[in-house]
């Protein structure tokens, strides 16, 4: 995820904190200090309630981010991979890279996150027994952290999907019809009706003059928002599963060579076959693709003398082969927002497929009912 700041390095895995989370980290010492400690300790003074504050706002950070690297440790013990975690506005994200493989391992990293939070809580809850004079910080602090983790674990158990309780609920689901679609589309509307529920309950709140009941209504939206993208997201990866590269290809594109200019380009390639992208060929080698968009880069009048290789794109190249899974080629172009990618043989430039082939393949497929719906 952009815009965030990248913090410490754990087991591998970036920590990173987004910009909103400074905003929510400020707000939130505020609350506490002006709001919760005041009224359950009134005989503090003023610096008290600051300083426990902002320790107790410091350490709601160190929860999330526990109940965060729950996830991503077992995920990573299940051989999947995990680049980072992002805390941002009310919780965190684990960027898992890939989607669980089987249900039993969605349930794993799903629930440890809920249940760290429950043991966290647990864990304060325990020592705040301990201690024997309750009207100090230290008590005010482990009483927050308890009710603050029991509220992070129910919350995030709520079965609407994409939080941990709606992935529970899918991986149950998948285990039982074997169908991930299935699955993922009852998760994700569970997930959606709660969400308007929280925008619902939050508003009449606001109504009522709880102005809080705005930020409910937030995350309300915040769920039911990616609860619809989730759905799209698997139903078009399952809709890409089992096709091939090959497939959907562009066969034996034109390639032409560095040295041609670049108005060559635009009137014998881009205008004559309506392509947008071509690639580059030295020696029967790869060496580039030259697309619409680098060609704009250039005024007009320099078309005529410049080669090719001037405006050519070298590198990254991204590429995939005729038998790979539509899948790859369609996460390469949507993560690096590329328009297209090369399909490379081994006898050099096989092909190319576009973001346009495959959105094409996927009309006419559900146009002509082509593509059963596999399990
Ligand atoms: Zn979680």
């Amino acid at each position: 995820m952009k815009s965030s700041l990248r913090l410490i390095r754990i087991a591998g895995i970036d920590i990173g904190v987004h910009y909103t989370w400074i905003f929510i980290f400020l707000l939130l010492s505020w609350a506490l200090a002006q709001g919760f400690f005041p009224q359950l300790y009134p005989d503090w003074d003023t610096r008290t309630y600051w300083i426990t504050g902002v320790a107790a706002a410091l350490l709601l950070f160190g929860s999330v981010l526990l109940h965060e690297l729950a996830h991503s440790l077992v995920a990573k013990a299940r051989g999947m991979k995990v680049h980072s975690i992002t805390l941002f506005l009310f919780g965190g994200v684990s960027n898992l890279e890939e989607e669980p493989e089987r249900p039993i391992i969605e349930f794993a990293v799903s629930i440890v996150g809920p249940l760290t939070s429950l043991a966290v809580a647990g864990i304060c809850w325990g020592l705040l027994q301990l201690v024997e004079n309750r009207q100090t910080p230290l008590a005010g602090i482990l009483t927050y952290l308890a009710l603050v983790n029991t509220i992070l674990a129910a919350f995030n158990l709520l079965p609407g999907y994409p939080l941990d309780g709606g992935r529970v609920l899918r991986s149950i689901l998948w285990q039982r019809t074997g169908s991930l679609v299935r699955a993922t589309n009852i998760a994700a509307t569970v997930g959606k009706i709660m969400g308007w529920a929280l925008i619902a309950l939050g508003l009449l709140q606001a109504f009522a003059g709880n102005w809080g009941g705005l930020w409910l209504a937030f995350i309300g939206w915040f769920l039911s928002t990616s609860a619809e993208a989730s759905r799209r997201q698997t139903s078009l990866r399952e809709q890409l599963s089992g096709v091939f590269v090959r497939d959907v290809m562009v066969p034996n594109p034109a390639t032409i060579s560095p040295d041609t200019t670049v108005s060559t380009l635009v009137s014998n390639v881009f205008r004559r076959q309506l392509s947008r992208a071509v690639p580059i060929c030295q020696n029967d080698r790869i060496v580039g693709i030259a697309t619409v968009s680098d060609v704009k880069e250039l005024p007009r009048e320099k078309w005529d003398d410049t080669p090719v290789s001037e405006i050519m794109t070298r590198d990254p190249l991204y590429q995939v082969r005729p038998e790979d899974d539509l899948n790859a080629a369609m996460q390469l172009i949507a993560k690096h927002d590329v328009n297209q990618v090369l399909v490379k043989d081994d006898t050099g430039c096989a092909g190319l497929v576009t973001r346009a082939d495959i959105l094409n393949y996927l009309q006419l497929s559900q146009d002509l009912g082509l593509k059963q719906k596999r399990g």
